[in-house]
């Protein structure tokens, strides 16, 4: 199948916008006259260094990042964070709240315990992680309390920024990051795998507020600790150079369409279009609240798992690839992440109505 013929919904990696494809193709073998790939040049070389430099004054523009924080282009994914968020900021008390609203915060919290002691502040696991939850009990000894902004697998997105009176946030935005604007200001901590909604897999961006370096346990590893990172500039070993590259291209094609303000209407436009199918529909049942609904990951299923299967092998022949659920929700999961275009929706959406009509219900 040709890429023309082709919307990709994976959850991640996910699909890349096509003219950054292209101008990384164009530059693959000589980037800017130097002869060399940027794959193939030293990190402290200055020729990297006005990529890497260039890069961060980009993604401190497109999210407004104040200059009381840092940021980090790091590599180990969301997941090496899991470890490295308690280990920095746990404290004395070694205490945090954490909210379980699916599997990547329930893995999180998981993590921390190795590290101290984790005080659930929600769950949601009651109704199948199918909402994020209202109340939040905090306890009076933990250092920061910490949500995943976007839950990939259920499909179930924090509609807002919780209020915590004070206490430091942290928070996983693997999945929505530079989906809408954010208010960084609010948050000590917020991280993000790169293979959703930035880059490819491999950099993992963390944005951290400089009062909370140098608070890392003893054991905590060099490579890890927030205050030798920023000390070096993410260059305490060689930082994944290819991503940085490809993260600044995705930030100027984002720049290009009107950055995360034009963003945030253009995604709310494409969930839209799959929530009103839904919404509509004698067949499909979705999985997340009216309330709680992903505008990144819209999950929905038959009810029946042959017919699942089904349609997910019906898509697929029409090009509309990687629609299969995770295998905790079952069913199936249309991720709408920010180089998917409209066009890939609307097909998306018409796939739906035909299939659910020649399925006679
Ligand atoms: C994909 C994802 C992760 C895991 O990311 P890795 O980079 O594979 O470690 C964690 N959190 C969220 C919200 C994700 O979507």
């Amino acid at each position: 199948m040709s890429r023309e013929k082709v919307y990709n919904f994976s959850a991640g990696p996910s699909m890349m916008p096509e003219s950054v494809l292209k101008k990384a193709g164009s530059e693959i073998e000589d980037y800017k006259g130097s002869g060399m790939s940027v794959m193939e040049m030293s990190h402290r070389s200055s020729l990297f260094g006005e990529i890497f430099a260039e890069t961060k004054a980009k993604l401190k523009s497109a999210l407004n990042v104040p200059d009381s924080h840092e940021i980090l282009f790091l590599q180990g994914g969301a997941t090496l964070q899991f470890a490295a968020i308690p280990l920095n900021l746990m404290g004395e008390n070694k205490c945090a709240d954490y909210a379980v609203t699916g599997n990547f915060s329930g893995l999180a919290a998981k993590e921390a315990e190795k590290y101290g002691k984790v005080h659930i502040a929600c769950d949601s696991s009651d109704r199948g992680h199918s909402y994020i939850p209202t109340q939040l009990s905090l306890s009076n000894e933990s250092s920061y309390f910490y949500y995943c902004a976007n839950n990939t697998i259920y499909g179930t997105e924090w509609q807002h920024v919780p209020d915590t009176n004070g206490k430091t946030i942290v928070c996983d935005m693997s999945s929505d990051i530079l989906s809408k604007p954010v208010d960084v200001s609010r948050f000590g901590l917020i991280y993000a795998g790169a293979q959703k909604n930035m880059a490819p897999a491999g950099l993992t961006v963390v944005i951290v507020a400089k009062t909370l370096a140098g608070r890392q346990m003893d054991i905590c590893p060099s490579v890890m600790s927030y205050d030798t990172l920023i000390k070096k500039d993410s260059m305490l070993n060689t930082p994944p150079c290819w991503c940085i590259y490809m993260l600044g291209l995705v930030l100027d094609w984002l720049d290009g369409i009107g950055g995360v303000k034009a963003m945030e209407e253009i995604k709310k436009e494409r969930a839209q279009l799959i929530y009103d199918v839904l919404d509509n529909s004698k067949l499909y049942i979705p999985h997340a609240e009216p309330g709680s609904r992903s505008d990144m990951n819209v999950t929905f299923r038959t009810g029946s798992e042959e017919l699942d299967a089904q349609f997910v092998k019906g898509a697929a022949a029409e090009g509309l690839l990687n629609l299969k659920g995770h295998r905790l929700t079952g069913g199936m999961r249309a991720s709408l992440y920010n180089a998917m275009p409209m066009e890939g929706v609307r097909a998306l959406a018409e796939y739906m109505k035909k299939f659910e009509v020649e399925h006679n219900v």
